[in-house]
């Protein structure tokens, strides 16, 4: 188990501050103090297929870590409370200024990544998008640029996240 798996790196009872904090089972961990009980689930993300109408597929520059410079998908976590699809709107009027015209769910895969010494894990829904249209976009929040890719056009070293490595790949298969 990776040195910054939640069971490694949370040492105190979120609720009490207790440090009678053990493991219970395989994901989760328990204060003997309160008995709060702590599972670490994984987090829902979107991302998002968007096409130039010639077959490109848009990939975007991440601002931030992990893996700031790096390429992805438009995309991002899911709000508490709130739909995939809705997510995959907001995130690209959020990324690039960009309205939906209309989406389908394509598939999912899961991911772990390190942030602040802790390990996430995610579950990423792919979406197929057509936009409203793919001109005035603003590349702005979290990401710093965005490009159109033929297949041959990407690095896929550059690439870092297994899950959206693995939706473009299958994006480019069909
Ligand atoms: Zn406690």
């Amino acid at each position: 188990m990776q040195i910054t798996h939640p069971l490694n790196v949370l040492k105190f009872c979120p609720k009490c501050g207790s440090p009678e904090f053990h493991q219970s089972g395989d994901r989760s961990l328990k204060c003997d103090q309160c008995s709060f009980h702590f599972f670490f689930n994984s987090a829902a993300a979107v991302a998002a297929l968007v096409t130039d109408g010639e077959g490109k597929l848009m990939l975007t520059t991440r601002a931030v870590e992990p893996d700031s410079g790096k390429l992805d998908l438009p995309g991002g976590f899911i709000d508490p409370g709130e739909s995939a699809e809705n997510a995959v709107k907001r995130e690209l009027e959020e990324e690039l200024s960009m309205k939906v015209k209309s989406l389908e769910y394509i598939g999912s895969a899961p991911n772990e990544y390190i942030f602040s010494g802790y390990s996430v894990f995610t579950l990423d829904m792919a979406f197929r998008v057509v936009p409203e249209s793919v001109t005035g976009l603003v590349a702005m929040d979290d990401i710093l640029d965005y490009r159109f890719f033929a297949e041959d056009e990407i690095d896929y070293t550059q690439i870092p996240a297994p899950s959206i490595k693995s939706f473009v790949k299958q994006y480019f298969l069909k």
